[in-house]
């Protein structure tokens, strides 16, 4: 059996649910896991790191890594390598994984398999699923001629199962990398949202065109505050002006894959549907009893969202908070 190194994403020191996923499927394969975290809060993650899954927890643990700078990630991700001897990395294809691992693998010569949705670990190969054309067909992707194997995983596409929290993993503290960077993150100004990223959430409210005008969105944002959910939108109203362009679901924006997508005015183009079609359960309210959306949805609301939805808050409020 060889190593995994899995490359450990949190946020202030929690560890990112797409990260426990990548654990506890390289703990399910019966390879040694070797979590690596990044950041000053590098040791609040070692505890929830070895309770799913990970035997050895590398920490590179500085101030400097703790903003995504691909050159100074890159250096420290080979050092990372050379010092665990890895034949397999996993990571999320967030927006940090889709930067890195590219570079890591021109740097190191390894093969990567990006934006996966399935995974498969036999010894110390693997072979990963991949959607193409926006979801119209998927490939099945292996390595060759590959000592190193990258593959990079959509979120939400594993299985998560409870921490153990009797089993804990070795700590190694590392030292950091520091090379001569060509470029500098100079400020990073966060947006205001305090809800989870769309790319995370588990339970998605995207609202379209339907909604009529950018105040409406206020009763997608209190249905979502009932629910712990995040508000997404389609590329129209995103167009339009109406929100953020952090905020648009589809091929042009984000792809998610939430337990629960409830579309709200959206007419279901295929565009929208590339970013979202992965959802579990996919709840639809739209006017028009023939919108293309319904085709997709699990279940279907056909009626005036300006109505339904705020009926629909009132209802969860009672439902979830008694
Ligand atoms: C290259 C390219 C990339 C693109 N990328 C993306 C992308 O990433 N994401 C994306 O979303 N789109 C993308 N698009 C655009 C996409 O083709 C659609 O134009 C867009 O998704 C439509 O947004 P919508 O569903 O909000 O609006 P519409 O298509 O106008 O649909 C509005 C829906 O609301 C319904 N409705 C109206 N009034 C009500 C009401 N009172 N109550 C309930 N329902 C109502 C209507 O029946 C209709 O179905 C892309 C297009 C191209 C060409």
């Amino acid at each position: 059996m060889g190593k995994i190194l899995v490359f450990a994403e949190h946020t202030n020191g929690k560890l990112k649910r797409s990260s426990i996923e990548l654990l506890q499927a390289a703990a399910k394969s019966g390879n040694t896991v070797s979590a690596v975290v990044f950041g000053s809060h590098a040791a609040d993650v070692a505890a929830a790191a070895g309770q799913n899954g990970a035997n050895e927890v590398h920490l590179f643990k500085d101030a400097s890594l703790d903003a995504y700078n691909p050159e100074l990630f890159t250096a420290n991700i080979a050092s990372a390598v050379e010092k665990i001897q890895p034949s397999i990395i996993l990571a999320s294809a967030s927006s940090v994984g889709k930067d890195l691992f590219p570079r890591v693998a021109a740097r190191l010569g390894a093969g990567v398999a990006s934006d996966c949705t399935e995974l498969t670990i036999s010894g110390d190969s693997v072979t990963a699923t991949k959607p193409m054309y926006s979801g119209k067909c998927f490939a099945k992707v292996g390595f060759e001629n590959a000592s190193l194997k990258i593959v990079l995983m959509r979120a939400n596409q594993l299985p998560v199962a409870a921490a153990d929290a009797g089993k804990s993993a070795s700590v190694v503290e590392q030292a950091v990398a520091k090379p001569d960077l060509k470029t500098l993150i100079k400020e990073i100004v966060k947006g205001t949202s305090e809800k989870l990223d769309l790319t995370e959430a588990n339970i998605i409210v995207g609202g379209g065109r339907g909604l009529k005008e950018a105040a409406n969105f206020k009763i997608l944002n209190d249905l979502a505050d009932v629910l712990g959910a995040t508000v997404g939108a389609s590329r129209a109203v995103v167009d339009a002006g109406w929100v953020g362009h952090g905020m648009q679901v589809g091929q042009t924006g984000k792809t998610v894959a939430p337990s629960l997508y409830i579309a709200v005015g959206i007419s279901g183009a295929i565009q929208h549907l590339a970013g979202m079609s992965g959802s579990k359960v996919i709840v639809a309210i739209n006017n028009d009893p023939n919108a293309p959306i319904f085709q997709k949805a699990t279940y279907g609301i056909v009626g005036d969202a300006l109505e339904i939805v705020p009926k629909l808050t009132e209802e969860f409020k009672k439902a979830l908070h008694h």
